[in-house]
């Protein structure tokens, strides 16, 4: 079969069939082989994989997959693309179409019926109006996934891969802390798909905690803390958590607790690692009590 994430590849199926591409789907296709295979490669697919591919296009990403995992599950919301896959790879019993938004599938449901007992990865080219709901999806959804290697707008890439204290260092960097650690594969031109984004993307690689690197009491609160830490930036923490978020506790208290676990009451939140907010968290508790 003809490679598909080329120019030329990707050409040849769209034009057999009444395609029109959808901006409102975050449509740019690969047609970059050289990225494809540092995808893949860092995906480290064997055998004993079964990859959950969301979005998969015209099957630029899917058809490697295939020949490297014991299973392929990918999810397309577009209609005009189910033929096209279907006519690809329909014919592979290691091939499973679901034609949903990922977003409103019941992930755990299908992993269970399709994944029967084997590793589970994700590997996509993620439609980047929805790279962070369906990253904090697959997270907080505590699916069994070994690893994550998507590829995302390049300032995404950048936030998630942020230390403490960068400016790019947000709460949605801290919670994902708490759940994978995160690499940078390798940086994507604009030139690298049809067709072409207005911004430049990166590949990164989320490999998960067997078991969370802290150990929180009240993991509710942990993400509520977070949340408010980062809601207003320039706020010091004891400010910023007394006006977005009711702890239980007077603002007051707030202060003590930030001075007895060391870490302040005038420290910014974007300074804290999911270390400090841990035993903030578990600190709240124990005044409440
Ligand atoms: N994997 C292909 C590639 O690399 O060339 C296509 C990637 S393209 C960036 C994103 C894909 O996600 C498109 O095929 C798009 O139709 C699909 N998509 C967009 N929103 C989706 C959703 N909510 N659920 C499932 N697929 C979606």
């Amino acid at each position: 079969m003809q490679k598909i994430a080329t120019v030329e590849g990707t050409k040849n199926i769209i034009n057999k069939y009444p395609f029109a591409f959808q901006k409102k789907f975050g449509q740019n296709f690969l047609v970059e082989p050289s990225i494809l295979d540092k995808i893949i490669s860092s995906a480290n697919i064997t055998k004993e994989d079964c990859v959950l591919e969301i979005g998969p296009g015209i099957g630029s990403v899917t058809q490697p997959l295939l020949e490297k995992a014991g299973k392929v599950v990918a999810i397309e919301i577009d209609n005009q693309l189910i033929p096209i896959l279907n006519e690809q790879f329909g014919h592979n019993e290691h091939f499973k179409l679901i034609h949903k938004d990922v977003l409103k599938v019941d992930l755990q449901q299908l992993l269970d019926e399709e994944a029967c007992g084997m590793k589970i990865k994700v590997v996509a080219n993620l439609p980047y109006y929805i790279t962070t709901p369906i990253i904090m999806l697959l997270l907080e959804s505590r699916l069994p996934l070994e690893s994550i290697t998507v590829m995302v707008q390049k300032e995404v890439a950048d936030r998630l891969n942020a230390p403490a204290g960068n400016k790019q260092y947000g709460a949605i960097t801290a919670s994902m802390n708490y759940y994978c650690t995160s690499k940078l594969v390798t940086n994507v031109p604009r030139q690298c798909f049809m067709p072409s984004p207005n911004v430049s993307s990166a590949v990164i690689q989320l490999n998960l905690h067997k078991t969370p690197p802290v150990d929180v009491g009240n993991e509710e609160q942990f993400f509520k803390i977070i949340k408010g830490a980062f809601a207003q930036r320039r706020k010091t923490l004891l400010n910023t958590l007394t006006s977005t978020s009711d702890f239980g506790i007077s603002k007051d208290q707030l202060r003590d607790v930030l001075e007895e676990t060391g870490i302040g009451a005038s420290t910014r939140g974007e300074t804290l690692g999911i270390y400090e907010f841990a035993k903030l968290s578990d600190a709240i508790d124990t005044k409440r009590i």
